[in-house]
């Protein structure tokens, strides 16, 4: 589709970042053109309305950047996934395995309530470690998961498998 041809043609293959052999996707040429990141937003706006979320998460750090404008155009609120000691108030802390060693997330605990319909925003869905940990989150803090939705998935690093578990029937989009 149109839109898929212009996101795609702003997002920039870096070789060998952050290591050798990795091909990263830089979305900063998309972000720099209102109109792709208008037609992202709008689109992401739309799998808002129609799966019901209340609630935006953004994940540290692009997740930040594109699931703002998104939870303003949507009319719901927006609650920062931060990596773990940024959070000043009381959190929830959610560890996950990364390729060598492990991470851990935080939300403030308080911003999400049990009446809440959550919607995980990303730039980027990779082996899909990151956003597994956010809906264990959610579900602890008592939430909804009304689903995922990203840019871009990285469909050969499986991460649409190792989330199904955690979506539990929740829809994962990928523009
Ligand atoms: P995962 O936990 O799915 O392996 O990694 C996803 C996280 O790493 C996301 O927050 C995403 O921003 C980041 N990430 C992994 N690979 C890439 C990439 O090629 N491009 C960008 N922009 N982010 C990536």
């Amino acid at each position: 589709t149109d839109i898929k041809e212009l996101l795609l043609s702003r997002i920039r293959d870096v070789s060998d970042y952050p290591e050798p052999g990795v091909m990263f996707k830089d979305i900063t040429p998309l972000l720099a053109d209102p109109a792709a990141f208008t037609a992202l937003t709008d689109a992401l706006a739309e799998i808002t309305g129609r799966t019901g979320a209340t609630k935006i998460v953004g994940l540290e750090a692009r997740g930040f950047i594109l699931g703002a404008p998104v939870a303003v155009r949507a009319g719901v609120g927006f609650i920062p996934v931060r990596k773990a000691g940024k959070l000043p108030g009381a959190t929830l802390r959610q560890a996950y395995d990364l390729e060598y060693g492990s991470a851990e997330i935080e939300v403030h605990a308080e911003d999400l309530t049990g009446g809440d319909r959550v919607l995980v925003v990303d730039d980027v869905l990779a082996t899909g470690g990151t956003a597994e940990a956010s809906l264990e989150l959610i579900r602890r803090a008592g939430a909804q998961v009304a689903g995922v939705a990203v840019l871009m998935e990285l469909a050969f690093l499986n991460g649409r498998a190792r989330l199904e578990p955690a979506l539990d029937g929740a829809p994962l989009e990928a523009l």
